[in-house]
């Protein structure tokens, strides 16, 4: 197994043993993340397991999901090319909203040392949680559908967009996320183009 390949395993195994913030009391599984790692061009960020995810100790394996990666399909993006995981790796009771501290003690353990590992060129946030978390932005409104440079993370590249599960609540949400998810390639296109730029490759 090369360097990358092991450090990711170690994470992931970690991540399943984890009892550092109080939401491994209620999981039956942690959901580390699932995809590609190398050449990552795209990371899917969440924010929590739900109870099928919970189950399977996979990500976006519920409604949800299916109806990210059918989305995903539409756009031309195999969900096998993408990268998955949430900002917290541990369902949270009832599906809570994580609080501040697990969401700082989960992401300071595994998600940034994931995304230093994977290098994603661009995230793709889904739903206010990450949104705040890598923007500091709260307003999804206004910030959906964007390149967003990240005020915390140097260098990284963000695109928030709704979660799926909104979608359920709110069915006109549905196009939005669609449309969204439609301009992921020129965005990744235009990403890939200004790193080149920067590394004096074009
Ligand atoms: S949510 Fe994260 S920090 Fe909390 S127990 Fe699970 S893996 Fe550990």
């Amino acid at each position: 197994m090369d360097t990358t390949a092991s450090k990711v395993s170690r994470i992931d195994r970690k991540i399943k043993k984890c009892t550092l913030c109080p939401l491994h009391k209620g999981r039956t599984n942690a959901v580390p993340g699932d995809g590609p790692i190398h050449d990552l061009n795209i990371m899917i960020v969440g924010e929590a397991p739900g109870r099928n995810e919970d189950l399977a100790g996979k990500p976006f394996v519920g409604s949800g999901g299916k109806l990210l990666d059918s989305i995903l399909k539409e756009a031309g993006l195999n969900r096998s090319e993408v990268y998955i995981t949430n900002i917290v790796k541990c369902r949270p009771p009832k599906n809570r909203k994580p609080k501040t501290h697990e969401v700082e003690t989960c992401t300071s353990n595994y998600l940034e040392r994931q995304i230093e590992l994977l290098k994603p060129k661009l995230i793709c946030t889904l739903g206010a949680t990450a949104l705040k978390y890598f923007t500091g932005e709260t307003n999804m409104g206004e910030n959906h559908g964007k390149l967003v440079r990240s005020k915390k993370n140097d260098g990284l590249s963000f695109f928030p967009t709704y979660h799926p599960a909104a979608i359920f609540r709110n069915r006109s949400l549905k196009e939005v996320l669609q449309e969204d998810i439609r301009k992921i390639p020129f965005v990744l296109k235009k990403v890939k183009e200004e790193g080149a730029n920067k590394q004096g490759i074009v």
